[in-house]
Parts: structure tokens; C-alpha cells; sequence
């Protein structure tokens, strides 16, 4: 604790709950800064003051001041604003800008998001500045903050903020901000020095942003052991996986919690019957009625509920879904999709309601009321990605008594133990490799200690509960991350 205490470490992300969200990104954001205060350390959250940020958070802000930052190579100069507001301990400070922020959605194309990033890198840096608040730590998220350990090291080297360590964290490696090198280097006015195959450059003409972060920092973390491992393979290194194998030493993975208070289907009002551990088996069914009814499928407790929370992309193994969608139906059987994305899928999905109405329902919208009547309601979460640095919606299922159906990679493979039939053990149902066929195979096995063993499966339920998935174990594993930097 005497470490923590001391410890100031200053967030710096492009998204961040309940502000603006898209993604896990804008989860962690939101809940690892609220457990590190617990711990005793103290946290600022830095972040893009988007047009989209409702009004009512907006209202609470107060105006810190500003000042002009040269950016470009040519050296032009931008205004910096500062608005900050305190929400639960953390301090949220956010840089305005209209000419990089006020475009409506946070991420609107890489032409233009490139110089948004690095204006933004360099803007939270010269902001800690501005506020004379130096912290032991700048720790940055994915390649929208990657510049900031760059910028660290070499423009803010002699100002106070020089003096602070960085800590890289990778929340998804398939992001990473490529784009030519003349762009990269115009935007971010960096010394030519940098554009070397050690730091940006991937080729003899494009630049990629997160690999000069992970060059710069001092540490570099991803969101679970398996993921750390993975992502210095061809197969899931997405081009980087050399360079990372370069800077293995300074590699580590650490698990993400999900917030216990946010997710908590005791309290949680947006639920129609609240349930613990100890009332899961006379309670939940009332969610799966009302999630029934809801979305128009036939309404029967007895239904075998599958549910599916996802962007809709590639990433989320939803080509395997697809394959074998028709074959995982069956008369005790209901899906639910909620999740938007790729047009291809959501059309498929819209495609099999249509065929299966009352069985079938395909939410194609981002709705997080909806997200939460479903981890109630479902019996299953599928989760088959092709790759998951660690993936959150089967932590929130394992919390609500839904039981995850995942693919075993990265976080998921870290958080999901496979159900053994011999012991009893387990929290849930797995395959390793990606086959539509294996999916298959786990959802049938599954539904058949839901339909055959029920004992089993209601011990499977309330062990799921009762598992420890709160921020917890982790923010303490970043604090020692942060004292051993310290030293
Ligand atoms: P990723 O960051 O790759 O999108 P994660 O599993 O880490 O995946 O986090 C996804 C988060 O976004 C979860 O909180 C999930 O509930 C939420 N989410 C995803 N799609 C939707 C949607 N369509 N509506 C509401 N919430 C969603």
C-alpha cells in the first residue's frame, strides 16, 4: 500500500465509459482507474472532448484553461483546451479541439484519424504540463495513445512530464494506425531519426504508429497471459510479431476484470427480476420470459437460450456462426444476436430471423439496456473468436449466471475453464481449434447438460457467479507493474 499511495499515474485513451464507447477499450478506460484508486494510487483520465460526449457530462465539466501547441512538421500550432470534471475519485480531463474532435463518431477514417492521434498524444502530454501534474506513470492505450511514449522520450524529454515512465497496453492488436510515412511524419513532427524499420517503419513507404509506441515504451502490457504469448506468432501478430518478439522482456499480460458495481444483477436496475448466486435458480427464468417476450420469440422457460453480444466483425468468429447457425438450432433451441458491424453479417443474421421468426432475433443496433436483458435472460454466451486479446462479454455472462461458450484463445482460454463431465468442474464450454464443426460440437454439448444433467449445469451456473472476475486481482498486478517502474 505504501508504494500505491505515491503512485500518480495518468491514463491516456481515446474512449472511455459511460462518456463514449465502442468496444472493451472504452470498459477498461472506465473501471481500472476507479479499482487503482481503491488500492491507493491516484489517477487522471485524459481523453478527446468528442462532439457525441451527451450534454449532460458536458454540463458538469469545468474549463482549466488552454494554450496553443505546435504540432506539424512545419510547425503549426493548435489550440489545446482543457475541460476537467471528478466522477467517483477519478479526475477526467478532456482536450477540446473542434478542428480534431467535434466530427461526431470518435473514429471517422484513418486519413483523418491519424492526425487526430497524434495531436491527441501530444496534446495530453503537454496538458499534464499545462497542469503541473507529473505522474510517476503514462500509461496509454492502444495505438490511438501510442505516440505519447514516443513524444515522452523525445519532445517532452527536458519538460516535467519527461520525467514520468510509460507503460504501453495493447487492447487489440488489429488496430494500429498505418498510413504513409510522409503523413505520419508531417502530423506528428517527429525528428526524421524515428523513421527508421527499428521504430515506424513497416516498408519503404508506410509508417505504423503502435509499432514505434511498443518501440518507446518502457513496458508493454496486453490484456491476458495467452494473448501476450499469442501475439508474438505469425498466425496472430498481425505484421508485428517480430518486433514484439524483440521486446519480449519488456511484454506482459494481465487479465481484465469487468466493474462488479456496473455489472451486478443483484441491483442492476435494468433488469425486470434481480438474482444472486443464492436465488440464480428460482429467479433468472423471470429475465428469460421477459427477454422472450421482449424480442417476440416464443415464451417458454424451458427454451435452451443462446445468447450473442458482439461488434460484428471477422474478429468474433462469426463466419463459424454462420456455417453451422441452422444446425445449432433446434426445437428446445432460441438465439438472440445483439451487435452491428459488418454488413454481411448483420444481413445474415437478419436473413435467419426472418426464417426462424420465434426462434430467431437479430438485434442490429448498439443498445447496452438490451445488453444487459440478455446476459440476464440467455442461458448461453457464445464466444467463438478468431482471436480475443481478452474479451469481456464472458466475464459479464459468468457474472449474470450465463454459462460462456468460447473458443480457446487469449483472454478467453485465461478466463473460461472447460466443463469436465468427470469431475464437474469448470465454468463453461470450449474449443481450440477454428472449426465450425468444434462450435458445433461445444453447443451441442452444452445443451445436453442443460437439457440432460440439470444439476450439473445449475452447479455450472452458480459457480460462474460465484467466480472472482472483478478488477480486483489486476489493478493490484498494474500497481506492482507501476512501483517496479518507479524504481
Ligand atoms: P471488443 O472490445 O472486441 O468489442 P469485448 O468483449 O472486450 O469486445 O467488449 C465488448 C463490450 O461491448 C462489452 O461490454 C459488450 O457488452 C459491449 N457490446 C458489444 N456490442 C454491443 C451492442 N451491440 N450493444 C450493447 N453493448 C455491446
Amino acid at each position: 500500500m505504501s508504494t500505491a499511495i505515491q503512485s500518480r499515474v495518468a491514463f491516456i485513451g481515446s474512449e472511455c465509459y459511460p462518456f463514449v464507447k465502442t468496444g472493451g477499450l472504452g470498459d477498461v478506460m472506465y473501471a481500472l482507474p476507479r479499482a487503482l484508486i481503491r488500492e491507493g494510487c491516484q489517477v487522471r483520465v485524459l481523453l478527446p472532448l468528442y462532439r457525441v460526449i451527451p450534454q449532460k457530462y458536458k454540463d458538469q465539466m469545468t474549463w482549466k484553461g488552454s494554450f496553443m501547441m505546435n504540432l506539424t512538421q512545419d510547425g503549426r500550432e493548435f489550440f489545446v483546451g482543457i475541460m476537467e470534471m471528478e466522477k467517483d475519485g477519478v479526475l477526467y480531463d478532456f482536450i477540446e479541439n473542434r478542428e480534431f474532435f467535434d466530427w461526431g463518431n470518435p473514429y471517422t477514417g484513418l486519413w483523418e484519424d491519424i492526425p487526430k492521434y497524434c495531436y491527441f498524444s501530444k496534446a495530453a502530454l503537454a496538458a499534464l504540463n499545462y497542469l503541473n501534474w507529473v505522474p510517476d506513470v503514462v500509461h496509454c492505450h492502444d495505438w490511438q495513445a501510442a505516440l505519447a511514449p514516443v513524444y515522452l522520450r523525445t519532445l517532452f524529454a527536458p519538460t516535467p512530464v519527461g520525467s514520468a515512465r510509460s507503460i504501453l497496453t495493447i487492447h487489440n492488436l488489429r488496430f494500429q494506425g498505418i498510413c504513409s510515412i510522409e503523413h505520419l511524419k508531417y502530423w506528428s513532427g517527429l525528428p526524421d531519426d524515428l523513421f527508421n524499420y527499428s521504430v515506424f517503419l513497416i516498408n519503404d513507404h508506410e509508417a505504423n504508429m503502435f509499432k514505434g509506441g511498443l518501440a518507446y515504451a518502457d513496458r508493454v502490457t496486453t490484456v491476458s497471459e495467452t494473448y501476450a504469448r499469442e501475439i508474438q506468432t505469425d498466425f496472430y501478430g498481425e505484421g508485428l510479431n517480430s518486433h514484439l518478439w524483440y521486446h519480449r522482456e519488456k511484454l506482459s499480460g494481465i487479465v481484465n476484470g469487468i466493474d462488479v458495481d456496473q455489472w451486478d444483477p443483484r441491483r442492476d436496475s435494468r433488469l425486470p427480476e434481480n438474482y444472486g448466486p443464492e436465488d440464480v435458480l428460482e429467479r433468472k427464468w423471470k429475465n428469460k420470459l421477459a427477454l422472450q417476450q421482449r424480442l417476440g420469440l416464443t415464451e417458454d422457460a424451458g427454451k435452451f437460450v443462446i445468447g450473442l453480444i458482439s461488434r460484428l466483425t471477422d474478429q468474433k468468429g462469426l463466419d463459424l456462426v454462420n456455417t453451422v447457425f441452422e444446425q445449432m438450432l433446434d426445437d428446445q433451441t432460441q438465439i438472440v444476436i445483439l451487435g452491428t458491424g459488418d454488413p454481411r453479417y448483420e444481413g445474415s443474421f437478419r436473413y435467419f430471423e426472418n426464417v426462424h421468426h420465434g426462434q430467431v432475433c437479430s438485434c442490429i443496433l448498439y443498445d447496452e439496456g438490451l445488453s444487459h436483458q440478455i446476459y440476464a435472460g440467455a442461458d448461453a454466451l457464445l464466444v467463438p473468436s478468431l482471436f480475443e486479446p481478452c474479451g469481456l462479454t464472458q466475464l459479464i455472462a459468468m457474472r449474470y449466471g450465463t454459462v460462456p461458450f468460447v473458443r480457446e484463445t487469449g483472454g478467453l482460454k485465461d478466463t473460461v475453464e472447460p466443463y469436465n463431465a468427470n469431475t464437474g468442474a469448470g465454468n463453461g464450454f470450449t474449443f481450440d481449434r477454428y472449426r465450425a464443426d468444434l462450435l458445433l460440437d461445444t453447443v451441442r454439448r452444452g445443451r445436453d447438460v442443460f437439457v440432460n444433467n440439470r444439476p450439473a449445469w445449475d452447479a455450472i451456473v452458480r459457480r460462474d457467479m460465484e467466480k472472482d472476475v472483478s478488477w480486483d486481482r489486476s489493478a493490484r498486478q498494474y500497481l506492482n507493474l507501476y512501483s517496479e517502474l518507479k524504481k
